[in-house]
């Protein structure tokens, strides 16, 4: 059986979280912010926030960057529910804005649109899709322009980035333009913690309120302590959750970190491979990238006629491709607000065609081989 994503996992994971169950912290011990620091210096961002899932990192994030019921917040209907559930759990309305129809990315023109009609809108959720980083430079000076916050989605991309304007190696999550950016160690993702997630940010300020929101709101910090009881005092400042991820998924996180930058030029080598095997094939259009991308590929999105057919026939190989993504504003719960189908043409021109092929670094080279021929045989015969 050939899957679409999947987890690698070492003898060296599995030492490492064996030595944190012998340890004494099963959470709240050292490895969080071992893991917290090891993080921050791969995306090079200031600052670190591990968390249970990357559901909570963007529910972090909204909370933390101040997001109130009577807000608006603008997101691709292009990308998993929890980019836009985030903005519900606040009681805060979602803005779709359309896709571009060669990266799949929120359109920026669309983005700055919607900012000339919702003057209540105060914040933007690009995702970075299938690891392609969204254009964070030109996105901010929309942002700017408008007053906007930006939190940005990169479960697909850690280790992705794009040159600016300067010719300045922008990578995804670096604090640079995006006040905070959200990952997921889910085990379809690039890194596997089981469950788990991270916020990066250079806000020091974000930093001192996602640290507190993470665990109940509640602080011990003398600085902010309205009285002080004694050794055992502690304050509740605000609503805050339990969101904490624990000590051993964190030792996994720091052992698979180590493998991170050879699993990305793996799934590159995976990606060229399946582009240059498709380019004589004139019903498969393969992933568009630009010259100053560099992509993380957690997904291979091929576009194709006759979707369904090949997925089943896939199915009938033993290969198991998937859909990414159904668009979030066609979901019944997203309609009962009033979208519908027909609101965003380019999502949903896009979700006719797509289809992700098996892409993760253990993928073996006869297997996708095998995935290739399957899918050129679908085609010539
Ligand atoms: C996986 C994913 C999430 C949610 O992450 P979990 O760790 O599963 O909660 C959010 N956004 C995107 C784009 C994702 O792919």
């Amino acid at each position: 059986m050939i899957p679409y994503g999947k987890q690698h996992i070492t003898d060296d994971d599995i030492a490492a979280v064996i030595e944190t169950l012998q340890s004494d912290f099963l959470t709240q011990g050292p490895k969080i912010a071992e893991f917290e620091q090891a993080f921050a210096a791969y995306v090079g961002s200031s600052y670190a926030v591990a968390v249970n899932n990357g559901t909570a990192a963007l529910h972090l994030g909204v909370l933390a960057l101040g997001l109130q019921p009577h807000h608006k917040v603008i997101t691709t209907p292009i990308t998993f529910a929890a980019s836009a559930n985030c903005i519900q759990f606040c009681g805060a309305q979602v803005l779709f804005a359309d896709i571009d129809p060669h990266t799949f990315l929120i359109d920026i023109n669309q983005v700055e649109a919607l900012c000339q009609t919702h003057k209540d809108a105060v914040g933007i959720i690009p995702v970075d899709f299938a690891g392609y980083p969204v254009h964070m430079e030109q996105l901010r000076s929309v942002a700017q322009k408008y007053g906007l916050w930006i939190l940005e989605d990169a479960c697909h991309a850690p280790g992705a980035w794009f040159t600016d304007s300067q010719g300045t190696t922008q990578l995804c999550g670096n604090g640079v333009f995006a006040d905070a950016t959200a990952f997921s160690f889910h085990p379809v993702k690039h890194i596997a913690t089981g469950e788990g997630g991270m916020i990066t940010t250079n806000n020091k300020e974000l930093y001192e309120k996602l640290l507190m929101l993470r665990t109940h709101g509640i602080t011990r910090n003398p600085k902010l302590l309205h009285e002080n009881h004694g050794g055992w005092y502690y304050e509740m400042h605000e609503l805050g959750y339990n969101y904490r991820i624990t000590d051993f998924q964190c030792a996994l996180g720091i052992s698979q970190l180590k493998r991170a930058q050879a699993s990305l030029l793996r799934r590159n080598q995976i990606a060229h491979h399946y582009t240059q095997a498709f380019a004589q094939c004139k019903h498969i259009t393969t992933p568009f990238v630009a010259a100053n991308v560099f992509h993380a590929y957690h997904l291979y999105v091929i576009q194709v006629p006759n979707r369904k057919e090949l997925y089943d026939y896939l199915r009938t190989k033993d290969i198991f491709t998937q859909v990414h993504y159904i668009p979030v504003h066609t979901m019944p719960y997203y309609k009962a607000q009033g979208y519908k189908q027909g609101d965003f043409p380019i999502a949903e021109a896009y979700y006719a065609t797509c289809l992700s092929l098996p892409m993760y670094p253990s993928l073996q080279q006869h297997e996708q081989d095998f995935v290739i021929s399957t899918i050129l045989d679908f085609y010539t015969s």
